[in-house]
């Protein structure tokens, strides 16, 4: 196929030239001079869920549609509009022609994984994380892909494991503002709700139903269809024209039983014991059809306009019934990776400039330069022994002017090893450090410990 804008051209080689293929509009590289950023953060998810007894899980990018369907729900924005689906076709005959899709998100795989491996049955809370890309059919803009990152933890047991405690809530919020702090994320804001039980949100839809029904002409059509299809999502609408009416709509904590005001409340005194800041927002509802109880989100100021939002998460307690599993309450969350790292950006960048500084580059130990083809082998070697004790090291090309292999190597390294025939003749090799230009002959036996010092 040759796009329209090039036809007829030909290549160096007389071959037709065809249109370069792009990256899917949505999805992204990620280059090895982004790459270091996410892997930091990663690890430092790492650390703290371990810290808090968690394990990791990997479920399967692509599920039965069903899974979704039934977990998040069919009325939802995800389910409805947003899944990249297929109908996978039967290739034998001891297969099934089924409906798949691309997980739009991670809990309800993670729940579906705790029933099918009767993870239940041992009695023990189940602390599960996991990270890996999203996919969802979203209008991409900056902080909204269609392949996007979640950094998440599920918390689930039977009942008799606790996982009911309000505790566990409190302890999920408690590490997520740990581990905000410790990426050095600042200016976090946790907003906080509950949307009570199934039966409270049943009487509470039944009320905004009933609220809306006046009202409804005046809406976005968006917020009219939700209006009659899951009035809940309209309290998190951000459409403008529609605010005035939405503020007006009755609360959900009017509608919280004793149990669900109660189980809140332990919440909030665990957060304040611990003392993390929250803001109570009786309009934070969530998008998903599985949540029960607590809600929440973690906004930023910084860095994604109004895709503010960094994370969200909440208390699930019917989910695994709803999957035709055992009763096995649980709280999870989803960090989006993406946007956590676009935060992380912006702030590095403020900070930089508030200090007059630039932002710090990671280098690697040294290049090797052989001098003359002849040397390109020893170079190798050389190299190949320094990478053994545990040195960042780029060899160049004998073909390389010296020139060359100097421009080179400051730019990416802390040091150059000059390697000539003499060097290679006496085993005493010339390294320059580029951080304070010194130029020094060094035994090979003590070159290790040269480039390491700082
Ligand atoms: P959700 O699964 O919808 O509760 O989303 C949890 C978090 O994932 C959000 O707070 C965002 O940070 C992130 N997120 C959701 N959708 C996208 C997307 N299309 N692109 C990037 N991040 C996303």
């Amino acid at each position: 196929m040759t796009s329209s804008n090039d036809k007829g051209a030909q290549q160096p080689g007389g071959r037709p030239s065809r249109g370069a293929i792009k990256a899917v509009r949505g999805t992204r590289d990620l280059l090895p001079d982004q790459t270091p950023l996410w892997n930091r953060v990663e690890a430092t998810a790492r650390a703290v869920f371990a810290r808090y007894g968690f394990g990791e899980i990997r479920t399967p990018v692509f599920e039965a549609t069903e899974l979704f369907a039934r977990g998040v729900g069919e009325e939802t924005d995800i389910v409805s509009k947003e899944m990249f689906t297929w109908e996978d076709r039967a290739r034998a005959a001891s297969e099934k022609a089924q409906s798949l899709t691309l997980r739009p998100e991670s809990t309800a795989g993670v729940v579906r994984a705790y029933i099918e491996h009767k993870m239940g049955e041992t009695g023990a809370l189940q602390k599960l994380y996991y990270i890996g890309p999203q996919f969802r059919r979203e209008r991409p803009q900056r902080g909204r892909y269609r392949q996007f990152w979640q950094i998440g933890a599920e918390v689930i047991g039977p009942p008799s494991s606790g996982a009911e405690s309000p505790v566990r809530d409190a302890e999920v919020l408690e590490m997520l503002a740990s581990l905000l702090d410790e990426l050095g994320v600042h200016g976090w804001r946790l907003e906080l709700n509950s949307v009570g039980s199934a039966e409270d949100r049943a009487l509470y839809n039944q009320a905004l139903r009933e609220a809306l029904a006046p009202v409804k002409d005046r809406l976005c059509p968006d917020n009219q269809r939700r209006a009659d299809t899951n009035p809940l999502r309209v309290l998190d609408s951000k459409e403008e024209q529609d605010q005035e009416i939405i503020n007006g709509l009755p609360k959900i904590a009017d509608y919280l039983g004793e149990e669900s005001r109660e189980h809140f409340a332990q919440v909030r005194a665990a957060l304040d014991a611990c003392g993390v800041q929250y803001h109570v927002n009786p309009r934070l509802v969530r998008g998903l059809d599985y949540y029960t109880r607590t809600t929440f989100e973690f906004t930023v100021q910084t860095g994604l306009g109004t895709q503010n939002a960094l994370l969200g998460g909440g208390r699930y307690d019917g989910l695994s019934e709803m999957l035709g599993g055992p009763k096995a309450p649980g709280i999870g969350f989803a960090i989006g990776e993406d946007r956590l790292i676009l935060v992380l950006q912006e702030q590095a960048k403020q900070d930089a400039e508030a200090s007059g500084t630039a932002p710090g580059e990671e280098k690697l130990d040294v290049y090797v330069a052989p001098l003359g083809f002849e040397r390109n082998a020893a170079a190798l070697a050389l190299a190949r022994e320094l990478r053994r004790e545990g040195l960042s090291v780029e060899v160049g090309d004998g073909a390389f002017k010296l020139r060359k292999s100097f421009d080179i190597a400051d730019k990416i390294a802390r040091a150059i090893v000059l390697l000539g025939e003499d060097e290679v003749a006496t085993g005493v090799m010339t390294v320059k450090m580029f951080a304070t230009g010194e130029q020094v002959k060094v035994p090979r036996a003590e070159l290790g410990d040269r480039l390491r010092a700082r």
